[in-house]
């Protein structure tokens, strides 16, 4: 029989007689790492990810190693194939993993690159145990939801606490406490909590406070219920985040405290704020990294010159925020403009790269499914720049050339990424090079002219799902031209793609012969992966999707010169910065 207090080294072995099933993977050392758990009541949308990412941000600037995970509800096997309309954007890791947007936020939090290790839905889950069902690994056994799903569960936590070495590994678990599709990973975390023993986890529950405009006060009555519904499952919760519109008032906060067994101290109000770079500070304020600390007994491992020093420069970034003395309109073109999430990563980019030159970036959404060359500039009249965001399929292709034909004619600065890259390279073959017929194959199956075709390497791969060519590469840059300037004269850049079309090499020289200059390739491939129109304030496409690695304290450079070259342009004579010299002074800071 295993001793009580030591479950975990008794399960590590997964007899078949015993009823300790719970797999631990090699070189794992209980209490190295420790948990942290953000889960949601009440509903979706809370902003889990965010609460998360900034409580690890805290942790991490104490010096300590952090790794965040995001446990999917979803059958999918990764968010390739999820509609952006419907989830937000596809995130793309540097290991070509396409998960969802808050591993966004916790790479832009954490400045850190994360990999699939990071990320688990719960298609990976079951495909991972019904792998190992068919392999013969448990052997005798009939194989169950506990404990043999939720020991996957567990597995992965700790596998990536021992490849991560961590001090706290952040999970946030999707969804809401009482969807079916989460249930069993809340179980695999009330099993995980046990086996690791008092002191390695704790439990964050968020919730959201309602404020009916009928009777104008705040209620916390179905905060109550959905904390209820977690104890139920046999957790109890050590913190209590209560988002609301407004500051929730010490009352409810009590009433909060008195139902769930949780100190007032440790129930903490998170209104609404205008910028997430701003909870960390509020999160700081009511003290709550160091009750983390304390719950975790992880005080010891806290360095303060660490994180005197990391504060300090977060502040410096975040006094910045809402200090700016210039707007600029930078006009987004694209199918998905009514939901934001959709955008996630270039609106924040474009907030980077605003913050840093001290300029306030509106955006204008610009929706090109019946926009031509002859309406083109009707639309793009009020804006001071446009970026022709990534894409698929034709609706609203023939807008977005129609606009970047208006942006290259009229000297507005204008960014392309990844099928605005391609939308680039399509109107140069057209209206420069003469190439009438130009299109993508992407567009017109049969086109005549198919200066964008399918990589001759995703041909081979058939069906829809993850037959694309993913993750982190790196640009060659050439010498004197605007990206290399723009990357500090760097012989290469890395940056993530995602896409299955590439400008077709046989159209390279022609289009060079037009004046396109192709500033980035891969090395040793014939793949054009940065464009650009010389003798314009700021034309740049780009293959990759540089909105994916731009980070609060190191705005992207492609973004940072757009939104110079916008400022230059709506206030030439007032000495806007020269793009390029604005991306040195701002992007030189250290990383
Ligand atoms: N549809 C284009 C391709 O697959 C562009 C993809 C994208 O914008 N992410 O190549």
């Amino acid at each position: 029989m295993p001793k009580d207090n030591d479950l975990l080294a008794s399960v590590s072995n997964s007899s078949t007689e015993s009823e300790f099933f719970s797999p631990v993977p090699e070189g794992y050392k209980k209490g190295r790492s420790k948990y942290c758990f953000v889960l949601g009541t009440v509903m979706s949308g809370l902003g889990k990810g965010i609460f998360s990412s900034c409580l690890a941000k805290l942790m991490q600037d104490k010096g300590l190693k952090v790794a965040p995970i995001k446990l999917e509800g979803y059958l999918n096997i990764d968010s390739g194939t999820l509609n952006p309309f419907r989830h937000g954007e596809v995130f793309v890791l540097d290991d070509g993993m396409e998960c969802d947007m808050d591993l966004g936020t916790y790479e832009r939090m954490l400045d850190q690159d994360l990999t699939r290790a990071n990320f688990a839905t719960s298609g990976q889950i079951f495909s991972s145990v019904l792998h190992k069902e068919r392999h013969g690994d448990y052997l005798g056994r009939d194989v169950q939801m506990i404990p043999h799903v939720t020991g996957e569960v567990k597995l992965k936590l700790r596998e990536l606490a021992v490849q991560s070495n961590a001090d706290i590994v952040f999970v946030e678990i999707g969804g809401t406490v009482g969807d079916l599709e989460n249930a069993y990973y809340i179980e695999a975390m009330r099993e995980l909590a046990y086996e690791e023993g008092p002191n390695s986890s704790c439990f964050v529950a968020l919730t959201y406070i309602l404020e009916p405009q009928t009777l104008g006060e705040q209620k916390s009555k179905a905060a109550q219920l959905g904390i209820k519904q977690l104890m139920q499952l046999g957790i109890q919760p050590d913190i209590i985040a209560c988002r609301a519109a407004r500051p929730v008032t010490e009352k409810v906060r009590q009433k909060i405290s008195v139902y769930s067994n949780v100190p007032l101290s440790r129930v903490i109000s998170l209104p609404d704020s205008a910028s997430i770079y701003m909870i960390p500070s509020m999160i700081r304020d009511v003290g709550l990294d160091f009750e983390v600390a304390r719950l975790l007994k992880i005080e010891p491992r806290i360095n303060l010159r660490h994180e005197r020093k990391a504060w300090a420069r977060w502040c410096d970034f975040t006094d910045k925020i809402g200090t700016a003395t210039q707007d600029v309109t930078i006009g987004i073109t694209g199918k998905y403009t009514s939901v934001r999430d959709s955008y996630a990563s270039i609106i924040n980019a474009l907030e980077h790269a605003g913050i840093a030159l001290g300029c306030n970036v509106q955006i204008k959404w610009i929706e090109t499914t019946n926009l031509t060359d002859a309406n083109a500039g009707a639309a793009l009249a009020e804006v001071d720049g446009i970026i022709v965001p990534g894409g698929f399929g034709t609706r609203g292709a023939e807008g977005k050339i129609a606009c970047i034909r208006y942006a290259r004619e009229n000297r507005l600065p204008c960014l392309g990424l990844c099928f605005g890259f391609q939308m680039a390279v399509i109107e140069f073959a057209r209206n420069v090079c003469g190439i009438e017929k130009a299109n993508s194959t992407e567009i017109e199956p049969d086109c005549p002219e198919p200066v964008i075709d399918v990589l001759p390497e995703q041909k081979k791969i058939e069906g829809l799902g993850g037959n694309m060519r993913l993750g982190g590469r790196d640009i060659e840059l050439k010498p004197n031209t605007r990206a290399w300037e723009l990357f500090d004269k760097a012989k290469s850049v890395r940056m993530r793609f995602r896409h299955r079309y590439e400008v077709d090499p046989r159209y390279v020289e022609r289009l060079e012969k037009g004046g396109l200059v192709f500033s980035g390739k891969a090395p040793n491939q014939p793949i054009m992966q940065i464009l650009e129109v010389p003798d314009h304030p700021f034309f740049i496409g780009t293959q990759a999707h540089p909105c994916l690695t731009s980070r609060p304290l190191r705005p992207q450079p492609m973004f940072v010169g757009l939104v110079a070259a916008a400022m230059q342009k709506r206030k030439p004579a007032h000495n806007a910065p020269d793009c390029l010299q604005a991306v040195r002074k701002v992007c030189k800071q250290p990383g």
